[in-house]
C-alpha cells in the first residue's frame, strides 16, 4: 500500500495527472488536482498509475509514499 497526495499550493492545473491516471486524480472546482476520495491508499495497478502521474507531473507536487 502507498499513500498518494497532491500539494495544491504547487499544482499548476495542467491536468496531466488526471489524464495519466484518471482513476486516481481529478480536477476540482478550485482548479487544482486532488486525489479522488477513497484512492488515498493504492496498491497494484493503481499504484503503478499513481507513480506514472507522479513522474509526469511537471512541478513534482504529487507524492506517492510506501
Ligand atoms: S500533473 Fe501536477 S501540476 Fe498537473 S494537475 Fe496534476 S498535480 Fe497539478
Amino acid at each position: 500500500m502507498a499513500h498518494v497526495e497532491v500539494d495544491q499550493d504547487t499544482c499548476i492545473s495542467d491536468q496531466v495527472c488526471a489524464a495519466t491516471a484518471p482513476e486516481i486524480f481529478e480536477m476540482r472546482d478550485d482548479g487544482k488536482a486532488h486525489v479522488i476520495e477513497g484512492k488515498e491508499e493504492v496498491e497494484g495497478e493503481e499504484l503503478e498509475m499513481a507513480r506514472e502521474a507522479e513522474a509526469a507531473c511537471p512541478v513534482d507536487c504529487i507524492t506517492v509514499e510506501e
